[in-house]
């Protein structure tokens, strides 16, 4: 399994000083991930312990979005499920839903939003390497962002809460406004923002982030999440954070 450090220097853009205190904190710890070694080979790594998010003042303007292009990746999709967890549906249907929620709020707001997959189906077709078939429909794409949609799972049931993962640079500012944004709108546990030596993150040339909303593991998460009502907030919370993201990186 390929493993790499993120290029901290990349990082270092703006708040340099509280941005290098918590990554090196991050590093330095090196948490044990609450949500185990559960990535497929060949997509997880170890990541450092999780980031703060931070609360400073940020600006808000959804007029930010004016143009902007974001790829909007759902996890999974036809023969592969995601988590099935002890909720109503499976990853790969929550995930889809808030997908297509989403694409609505930023298409209303003016974006431009490329769906990697817009059903349920394996992108790529049945025989391709769905992860490669993500990043060439990103790479492919004037995409500004890179955005991963996945619930998350855990042998311990009483886990909840949200996570953003980054890879590389900027990716780490647009984990952060995500993590912002979801937990605000959701009210979920924040997990933090860590990183993550996922392929789609690791490959698409656009900052990108994943974010995990929530645990199918946990009965009271898993069900929150089989309802419209919680996708839809979920959609708001992403939407919440690419406003964050493009208002203040923009
Ligand atoms: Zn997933």
């Amino acid at each position: 399994m390929e493993k790499s450090r993120p290029r901290a220097h990349v990082v270092l853009q703006a708040n340099p000083l509280v941005t290098v205190l918590l990554l090196l904190l991050s590093f330095i710890f090196n948490l044990s991930s609450p949500s185990g070694d559960r990535l497929p080979a060949g997509q997880g790594g170890h990541a450092p312990g999780p980031v703060e998010v931070g609360t400073g003042n940020l600006r808000w303007d959804p007029e930010s979005l004016q143009g902007r292009v974001i790829v909007v990746d759902p996890g999974h999709g036809g023969s592969n499920p995601g988590t099935r967890g002890v909720g109503p549906q499976p990853e790969k249907d929550i995930v889809l839903a808030v997908a297509w929620d989403l694409k609505g709020m930023l298409e209303y707001a003016g974006a431009k939003v490329i769906m990697t997959r817009d059903g349920d189906y394996s992108p790529g077709g049945k025989n391709a390497n769905q992860l490669q078939a993500r990043v060439k429909t990103a790479n492919s794409s004037p995409g500004d962002v890179y955005v991963s949609i996945h619930n998350d799972w855990n042998n311990d049931s009483r886990i909840t809460g949200t996570t953003s993962y980054f890879y590389s640079g900027e990716g780490y500012y647009l984990a952060e406004a995500l993590q912002k944004g979801i937990v605000e709108e959701l009210d979920s546990r924040s997990l933090g923002v860590r990183w993550g030596n996922y392929y789609v993150l690791r490959n698409t040339k656009m900052p990108a982030a994943l974010v995990e909303l929530g645990f199918l593991s946990n009965k009271k998460e898993a069900s929150l999440l089989g309802t419209r009502s919680y996708q839809t907030k979920a959609a708001r919370g992403i939407y919440n954070g690419l406003v964050y993201y493009f208002s203040n990186r923009g």
